[in-house]
């Protein structure tokens, strides 16, 4: 691979007892293609079914069967090269990559070598506030293989060819990544694209998502060092950890006189350690060769056009609308986009809000992050299942917006449409949480105050940053139904400040 880095404006130094090393990190991701049935037959792709039924004879390779392609599967990895801003080939060819394993029944996986369906693109991820651009090389498709089954029986091993045949998009970055974290940023920012293409579920916890990572060090301006490939890393958490433990691996290695061996190495996160799996295969090891029994893939002009005038507005488009439309921060709209269901939540609340004469999209967003988002994660929910719907909390907001309720109130009435549901307004009436703006009642709290705390009153016309004070009192006082900013001014008039 070359160094191309794009993104090596940020450099993410790791210490070591010869001075600094950086740390070179390349992803090849494996993303199950969303598909009813298979890339070469009609089998099912339906998760945890009973182990071996959906395997058709195309997927169990017996003898004389020929591969039939899904046209489905090819427009899904057209529209995810069109979503990764990526040259689309229109003509493909698969090709034959022959290995023994008794999950591959046929002896060799049905991939794309030379020719893959789709070329070069790129993926922009946002990392501590600098945008960057990750290169993308290529995309191809291919088959999945079955699943070895080792731990059933003391004597056994099983077979489940389910995932035999199941079509997979590997996506091939350059290794332009130079720390854990954009590691882990481009992993996120490319399930999230996949996610609003619907062209996979991107599910890493069922393994439709995985990852292979490249890691090198080398002293910052060397060149390019021996890479190890960790395979199969299955979550976002623990790509972060592969790459740390294994960048420290070869700098110990290396200061200590050492070489790296090209090798394929397993991520073990219960002991926090690579280790060896095989020495790395290279490419005539798998004695490649177009699959006689498939075309070559042609596509027109037109059908990729079709297919790109259908896509949907995908994250980085979303998140300038939002910024441009909404007039939220870059860092909320960037929080609000990175889930699809999530920003057309705000955008739900934002409408019901307008509906009700009310323009609070950044109070909405911050409400949407920090209320709704913090109240999910804590109970590990996600936002489809939020209690709260966006109606609900646009109506909420749009009281704070009309001055009915305080901002403190408001968080109280969150917390009784989260529990019990309800219409927003109708709580507020019912239980009489409307804010007093009646200043009669608040300069009676006010007076009371002040007539209760003679020694604060001297204290504050010398230090009125003493004010807080005296508001949080009368606040209370209230038991936070008073406008604050009419008990701010009848303070400063009664206190002379
Ligand atoms: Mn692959």
């Amino acid at each position: 691979m070359q160094d191309t880095a794009t993104a090596s404006k940020a450099r993410n130094l790791i210490e070591g007892a010869t001075g600094p090393w950086e740390v070179i990190v390349g992803l090849e991701v494996h993303a199950q293609v969303a598909s009813a049935s298979k890339l070469f037959s009609g089998a099912s792709t339906e998760f945890g079914a009973e182990p071996n039924s959906h395997v058709s004879l195309v997927d169990a390779a017996m003898p004389g069967m020929l591969p039939v392609i899904n046209a489905e599967c090819i427009a899904q990895a057209v529209r995810t090269g069109l979503g990764l801003s990526a040259k689309i080939n229109l003509k493909s060819v698969f090709d034959r990559k022959n290995y023994f394993y008794p999950d591959l029944p046929q002896g060799y996986q049905i991939s794309q070598y030379k020719q893959p369906i789709v070329g070069e693109g790129e993926v922009e991820i946002d990392v501590d506030g600098e945008t960057l651009k990750v290169g993308i090389e290529r995309l191809h498709l291919e088959q999945d293989a079955g699943k070895s089954i080792h731990d059933q029986h003391p004597d056994y091993s099983y077979v489940d060819l389910n995932r035999s045949g199941v079509a997979l998009m590997e996506i091939v970055s350059r290794p332009d990544m130079r720390s854990s974290k954009q590691a882990q940023a481009y992993v996120s920012k490319l399930r999230t694209i996949l996610r609003y293409l619907g062209t996979s579920d991107a599910d890493m916890e069922k393994g439709n998502l995985r990852a292979d990572v490249n890691v090198s060090v080398r002293k910052p301006g060397a060149k390019l060092g021996t890479r190890c490939e960790i395979k199969n890393v299955n979550s976002i958490r623990f790509i972060g950890q592969a790459i740390e433990t294994e960048a420290r691996r070869q700098i110990d290695i290396l200061e200590a006189g050492g070489a790296i061996d090209q090798e394929t190495r397993l991520f073990d996160p219960g002991k926090g350690e690579t280790r060896s799996m095989r020495s790395k295969e290279e490419a005539h090891d798998y004695r490649y060769f177009p699959d006689p029994d498939l075309l070559p893939l042609e596509l027109t002009m037109e059908y990729v056009g079709e297919l790109e005038k259908n896509l949907p507005e995908l994250p980085d488009a979303k998140k300038r609308r939002f910024i441009k439309d909404y007039e939220i921060t870059d860092y909320n709209a960037g929080v609000l986009v990175s889930d699809k269901a999530l920003a057309e939540y705000f955008e739900a609340a934002c409408q019901e809000a307008e509906k009700q004469n009310t323009d609070a999209a950044d109070i909405i967003a911050n409400w949407v992050i920090n209320e709704v988002l913090g109240r999910l994660n804590k109970d590990g929910s996600s936002i489809e299942k939020s209690p709260v719907s966006p109606a609900q909390l646009g109506s909420i907001v749009a009281l704070i917006g009309r001055g009915t309720i305080s901002g403190k109130i408001a968080k109280d009435l969150f917390e009784i449409v989260w529990s019990e549901g309800g219409d927003p307004a109708e709580i507020v009436e019912k239980r009489g949480m409307k804010q007093v703006t009646d200043t009669a009642a608040i300069e009676k709290a006010v007076d009371e105050i002040i007539a209760a705390n003679p020694d604060k009153v001297e204290q504050v016309k010398a230090k009125p940053t003493m004010l807080g004070w005296f508001v949080g009192q009368v606040m209370k006082a209230s038991g936070g139904k008073a406008n604050p900013q009419a008990v701010n001014e009848i303070l400063k008039a009664k206190l002379g400040i």
